[in-house]
Formats: structure tokens, sequence, C-alpha cells
């Protein structure tokens, strides 16, 4: 299975800032072969990045938070319907900092996901546990119920176990952007946990198709080991992927291993 190396760039570059980075982003065809590579932009500089790729740049480009309605009265809000018109292929739902920051809840996330769906993105769901919730021993319960507020609805699993395409994130709480990162151990513990359940969820063979990444702190100099680890099938990545240096070192980390 191909590598992931997702982008996050939360509340950073603009539309000016967004077409320096693509221009300074020396990444070759052949590297971006053999790593699937997202970028999650702002939304208002999805299209000026669309517009910044190479033709037939193998680059994909998602959003960071969608509302579950197509239009309407909702002031400040992203439709998954606009990010496509836009150039986004995928969709961020319950990132940590959406569920702490914004409230967002389980059943946000399904109802989030399945607008993804209907608008033709493939959602990216977030799990992760805060420190308290590790430290009372509550990983697995913390990640299971987040997935499962999605994978726990019927039509939402037939769909994924049809084939639908849909990507998680392993995303401890207490490593998002705070400098502490997950050992390579601990991903893969959180990453089995998550596979396991998947696997009694839709099956052993279609969860093991599904591409689960680590996100937490990763940097050029740990993305190799965390990348190596069991399980671990790519990286979600939020401060080290403003700068294209740093990301494209990234990438190279998931494609050969050199940095
Ligand atoms: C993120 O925002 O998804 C993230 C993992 O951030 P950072 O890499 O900065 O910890």
């Amino acid at each position: 299975m191909r590598k992931v190396v997702a982008g996050n760039w939360k509340m950073n570059h603009g539309m000016a800032a967004t077409r320096g980075f693509l221009d300074r982003l020396d990444l070759a065809d052949s590297e971006l072969e053999a790593v699937l590579v997202l970028l999650f932009p702002p939304a208002i500089s999805i299209g000026v990045a669309r517009g910044a790729l190479r033709p037939g740049s193998q680059i994909r480009l998602g959003v960071q938070n969608v509302h579950e309605a197509e239009h309407g009265a909702f002031t400040g809000e992203t439709s998954a319907e606009m990010a496509v018109e836009a150039g986004a292929a995928y969709a961020l739902v319950g990132h940590s900092e959406r569920r702490h920051l914004f409230g967002e809840t389980g059943p946000d996330t399904l109802r989030k996901v399945a607008a993804a769906r209907r608008a033709g993105l493939v959602p990216v769901l977030c799990v992760g546990e805060t420190l308290v919730e590790r430290q009372a021993g509550r990983l697995a319960t913390v990640i299971v119920e987040q997935l499962d507020a999605v994978l726990g609805d019927e039509r939402e699993a037939g769909s994924v176990e049809r084939g639908d395409p849909f990507l998680l994130a392993y995303e401890p709480v207490w490593a998002i952007g705070t400098g502490e990162t997950a050992t390579p151990a601990d991903a893969s513990e959180a990453h089995g946990i998550l596979r396991l359940h998947l696997e009694e969820r839709i099956g052993v063979d279609r969860a093991r198709a599904i591409s689960i990444l680590y996100g937490g702190s990763v940097s050029p100099e740990n993305a190799g080991e965390l990348l190596r680890a069991p399980d671990v099938d790519g990286v979600l990545v939020g401060g080290a992927s403003l700068d294209p240096g740093s990301f494209a070192r990234i990438v190279r980390a998931a494609g050969d291993g050199s940095v």
C-alpha cells in the first residue's frame, strides 16, 4: 500500500503564501508517484492551490472541515460541494481542534462524513485521546468510540465495506502542536486497536486496505521511524507541513526512507 503524507496547514498560508509554498515545493514526479501526498490548505486558499499545481500533478487537495448542509444560512461555513468546486478531493473530519475548540461531537462527525461522501470527497476521520484519558487507561475506549460514532452507522459502515474510500488518522491530542511525539510503539499500539476494530466492523480484507495515518508533532527527524512502525500507513503533519523544505523531507522519508 502506498504511504500517505498529508499536510494540515490549519489557519496558516493565505493565497499568496500558498502560491509561494507550491512554487518552492521541490518534489520529483517519481517521488510523488511513490507516496500519496495530500495538502489541506485553509478553505480560502484551495482554489489558488489548485491553480498553482503543475498540470497533471499527483498532489491532491483537501478541505479541513465541512458543514453538513449543501448550502443555506450558515454564516462562515463551507459546504463539501463548495470545497469540491474549489479543487478539494479529501475532507478532514473530527480533527481534535474541531472537537476540542469548536465542540464537535461524534454525531457531528457522522453528519460531516456523510456530507463529504455526498459531494464526492474522501473523508479522513481523525480520532485521538487526551492526556487525561490516556492516563486513565481509556485510550482504546476513546478512539474506538470516536470511530464508532461514524462506523456504528449502518449506512456509513456499508459504504466503507463496499469499498468507498475512507482514511483514518490517529492523532493523540497531547502530541498535537506540542512537540511531544508518540513513540513508534505508541502509534502502532493505537493503530493496531483501530485496525482490529475495523476488521470486526467491515471485515479483514477491507480493514487492511484502509490507511491509518499517525499525527502529532511529526517532523523530518522522526517521520522515518514512525512510518516504519507496524500498522502506520502514513502521517498527518501540522506544523512541519508549513515549510516546503521540511514537508518534502517527510515525503521522501515515506518514499525511499531518505530525508
Ligand atoms: C495536526 O494538526 O493534525 C497535527 C498533527 O499538528 P502537529 O504536526 O503540529 O502536531
